[in-house]
């Protein structure tokens, strides 16, 4: 069974993107390399569908020939295909790296649905993936961070898929451009630090030869967000730790973001105005909770207290500039939209996955020395949506991050450490990263009440399920050094539906 107009059009652009040529045949190529070598992903899930992705590529994850493939799809309600939700044909085209995204509606809620392309007489891996359900009682998902392909191995992943997750959640660093010479490195990425298309791409393409990543991706799907270093490290909207002028910079951008959607399951229908596409989106599971992926990077305001076309994440030290209203993190649009995400907000959990750390982390006791790359260099716009996180609409906000390499749990507040609280925010380490330095936050309890939690010495991920009476979460350690898997809990978190007044519970188990 198949939807026969969808069939038609997915067709008709077919022949359109070959003109009336029979389709390119790559005999020679098929018998020498598997085209699926990157995998298969799902994300974006919704009630009726969600995304689907492959991309296409010639022996050792390198180029196939510039021109385009047809590509067959199959989505089944077994793992065996023998039920036949939908088909269909997709051109994978050079001009995305033969890359795959197809966005499929009208299939069935709270369903699993297995799926498999087939293109140059080769056939992918199963995937599997699901829609979300209607009347859901239950969210369960992965929350992950900062992988850095030289520091560390991504074994967290065969942790985070006997988890069985509903979703997993990437809120940014998912590669990383650059390589530090100083520290202890497991592999190699071969490679310079990527500037153009094809170097972005190619790191991507060495990311997806992990094979736990890649398992993970076929397993689950995926909701995934950038933060700095899918670009170049500390960068906002188009300053630069380089200084490049935007002429330069902007271009590099385009590029980094190119190859971000070309081996991310992202729906295409977000990303046709580039080179500035639109990340930022809602996920809504069933009437449970509400899931705004946020991107805290295209459009924020330039660094307060920096040279004009400079970004650094720097220690701030009584920078008056930093406060100024205008100041955005999220952009007007951005702004905008999750505001009124908010007020119409009628799930009892509403959940923001983003980049950076979002409460005040004070280094001293003056409140006025911080880190600029955070939510600390845009105070204003910070209270802008704490004030939204306020409204009676939201009953239960959490706050996702990620980005400095530590785990945390914070109590939301609006306004001053005595002001209204409005949620809690957890932020998972690194996934595979070196620690930050000792010392680099100062005395954290001593200068920040509001922070409940904080380890800065161990990598891992947070695990965390919501029901409808409360919210559960562990802070997952696993050494990414090791090849092996050693799990531990470092801190479980707890939180009730609806006691927006109670800090969440935090139990450390170290
Ligand atoms: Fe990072
Ligand atoms: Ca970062």
């Amino acid at each position: 069974m198949h939807d026969s107009s969808w069939h038609r059009r997915a067709v008709l652009a077919a022949m359109a993107a070959l003109g009336t040529q029979a389709l390119p045949r790559f005999d020679a190529f098929a018998a020498s390399a598997n085209p699926f070598a990157l995998g298969v992903a799902s994300g974006d899930p919704a009630a009726d569908g969600f995304v689907l992705w492959t991309r296409l590529v010639g022996p050792a994850g390198g180029y196939l020939p510039p021109r385009a493939v047809e590509v067959r799809f199959e989505v089944a309600e077994d793992e065996n295909f023998r039920l036949i939700a939908r088909t269909g044909i997709e051109i994978a085209c050079p001009e995305a790296a033969h890359s795959v995204h197809v966005e499929l509606g009208g299939l069935r809620p709270g369903r699993t649905y297995w799926y498999r392309f087939h293109a140059l007489g080769a056939t992918s891996a199963v995937g599997r993936t699901k829609t979300v359900p209607v009347d859901a009682a239950r969210l369960k998902l992965a929350m992950t961070s900062c992988q850095h392909w030289e520091l560390g191995w991504f074994g967290a992943y065969r942790d985070m898929i006997a988890a069985t997750p509903d979703l997993i959640v990437q809120v940014g660093d998912y590669i990383y451009e650059q390589s530090y010479a100083d520290q202890p490195k497991v592999r190699s990425f071969g490679a310079p630090d990527p500037t153009d298309l094809d170097g972005y791409r190619a790191r991507y393409a060495l990311y997806r030869s992990d094979p736990d990543l890649r398992e993970a991706h076929r397993l689950f799907p995926w909701l995934v967000t950038w933060d700095d270093h899918e670009v170049l490290n500390d960068y906002a909207a188009l300053a630069n730790r380089e200084g490049l002028p935007p002429e330069t910079f902007a271009p590099r951008r385009a590029a980094a973001y190119q190859a971000y959607f070309e081996h991310m399951p992202i729906r295409p229908s977000l990303w046709r105005s580039k080179p500035t596409p639109r990340l930022f989106r809602g996920v809504d599971w069933g009437e449970l909770a509400s899931l705004s992926m946020l991107d805290t990077r295209q459009y924020r305001s330039s660094p307060a207290c920096a040279a004009p076309q400079v970004a650094r994440n720097v220690k701030l030290d009584h920078c008056k500039e930093r406060h100024v209203s205008d100041r955005s993190m999220l952009g007007a649009a951005q702004e905008a939209w999750l505001g009124r995400r908010l007020q119409r907000e009628r799930r009892p959990w509403t959940l923001l996955a983003q980049g950076v750390f979002f409460a005040p982390l004070a280094l001293d006791g003056t409140g006025e020395t911080v880190w600029s790359d955070q939510w600390d260099g845009y105070p204003a716009a910070r209270n802008r949506l704490t004030e939204r996180l306020g409204q009676p609409s939201v009953t239960n906000a959490v706050v996702l991050s990620g980005d400095i390499h530590s785990f945390w749990v914070n109590d939301l507040k609006h306004g001053p450490a005595s002001g209204q609280r409005v949620g809690t925010e957890i932020v998972t380490s690194a996934l595979a990263a070196q620690s930050p330095p000792s010392g680099r936050f100062g005395d954290v309890l001593a200068n920040n009440p509001h922070i409940l939690f904080s380890d800065v010495q161990h990598s891992g991920y947070v695990l965390m399920e919501v029901d409808k009476q409360r919210m559960h979460a562990q802070l997952r350690q696993i050494d990414a050094k090791q090849t092996g898997l050693q799990t531990r809990v470092l801190a479980t978190v707890e939180r009730e539906a609806g006691a927006k007044d109670e800090p969440a519970a935090v139990v450390t188990t170290r």
